[in-house]
């Protein structure tokens, strides 16, 4: 079968690509500009003819992918913006939610041959911060970061946005899902990752180039820039980029997910936990804070993570494992 993959050059669709190539899909990826296909079309080289790109320059536009969709068996949409860095609300929710509502219809119209849609949401439109320990299931939705956004508008912080933009994105997709179903040839799965850590095999020259999950992971794993408070304090809980990618994959390849929501976690973490195995590893990182117990920790946020076991069964890298690749990454680019 042939899939399109959106915003292909980033952090987690690049893999996404790669695992659907080695499990035999053909891919068709889309990027903004044709400067952002170059190191793809090199990383997917041996796969000749089963990877191509197409440029989409502005998904806000209606019709934008009418003929991306064409010709597809499946649609992975993964692009969204993902920093947490927007003045105005605006900049991060347009995309993300006409993105979504327009790959959709675009389906809808001329992807006759589309039997799956997976939208890559977030946690971050699951949760909603608390100051007692608690467990999320696919039931809850992030009201809070909304109703922040919609008070405060340009004055909410960035991560507000972000996660508002990933709620309403979410939210839009399920509308048109419920509406259309009887009138479309697919159904719709959207996965909900928490952070995701891992090595790279998107375009990178330099730390600030990663995308913003591991971009703070670098700053306080390698770099060394939190307190011991906040080491040990903050935290949440991830998953590795390549089961987030297998995660993609196996929604394209299991059947009983139709209309389904599902958290995608490996379990919980503090910075400290992450901090601990790196120096362990290389000697010259930062210790951090050394009086850290990590059976004394209290995680805040945890996940039911009963539906991805039932559904799609991954077996998670540990944070061992994803600490131990995502520094040898950085060694191999030398970072470190
Ligand atoms: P990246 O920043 O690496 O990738 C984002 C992708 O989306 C890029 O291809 C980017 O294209 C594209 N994109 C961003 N804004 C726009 C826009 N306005 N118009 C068109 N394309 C756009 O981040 P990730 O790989 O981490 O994120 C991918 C998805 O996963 C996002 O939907 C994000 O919300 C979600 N996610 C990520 C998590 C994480 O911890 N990393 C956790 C949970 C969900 P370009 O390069 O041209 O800007």
């Amino acid at each position: 079968g042939k899939v399109l993959v959106t915003g292909a050059n980033g952090y987690i669709a690049a893999w996404v690509v790669k695992l659907s190539l080695e499990a035999g899909f053909s891919v068709r990826g889309t990027v903004r500009s044709e400067s952002r296909a170059i190191h793809l079309r090199r990383l997917f080289a041996k796969f000749g003819e089963n990877f191509e790109v197409v440029i989409v320059e502005d998904i806000t536009k209606d019709g934008a992918f009418d003929d991306a969709v064409r010709g597809v068996d499946a649609i992975e949409h993964i692009a969204s913006p993902s920093h947490m860095r927007a003045t105005d609300p605006d900049d991060v929710i347009t995309p993300a939610v006409r993105g979504t509502i327009g790959i959709l219809a675009s389906a809808q119209k001329h992807g006759k041959s589309v039997k799956r849609i997976v939208i890559t949401s977030s946690c971050a439109a699951v949760i909603t911060p608390s100051e007692e320990p608690r467990v999320f299931d696919e039931s809850d939705w992030n009201e809070l970061s909304l109703q922040e956004v919609t008070e405060k508008g340009r004055a909410a912080s960035g991560h507000m946005k972000y996660c508002a933009s990933k709620v309403l994105a979410e939210r839009a997709a399920w509308e048109f899902y419920e509406r259309n179903k009887s009138a479309v040839s697919w159904d719709l799965v959207v996965l909900n990752p928490p952070w995701v850590f891992g090595p790279s095999i998107h375009e990178l020259y330099t730390p600030e180039d990663l995308n913003e999950s591991l971009h703070i992971w670098y700053l306080n794993v390698v770099e060394g820039v939190l307190g011991n408070e906040a080491l040990v304090n903050n935290g949440s809980c991830y998953a590795d980029v390549r089961d987030i990618a297998l995660a993609h994959l196996l929604a394209l390849q299991k059947t009983g997910l139709s209309g389904k929501r599902i958290i995608i976690s490996a379990g919980t973490w503090k910075w400290q936990d992450f901090v601990s195995i790196a120096h362990r590893l290389y000697d010259h990182l930062p210790a951090g804070n050394t009086s850290y117990d990590h059976t004394n920790a209290v995680h805040l946020i945890r996940y039911s993570l009963e539906k991805e076991r039932r559904l799609l069964g991954i077996k998670f890298r540990t944070l061992e494992e994803t600490t131990r690749d995502t520094l040898k990454d950085f060694k191999a680019r030398g970072w470190l």
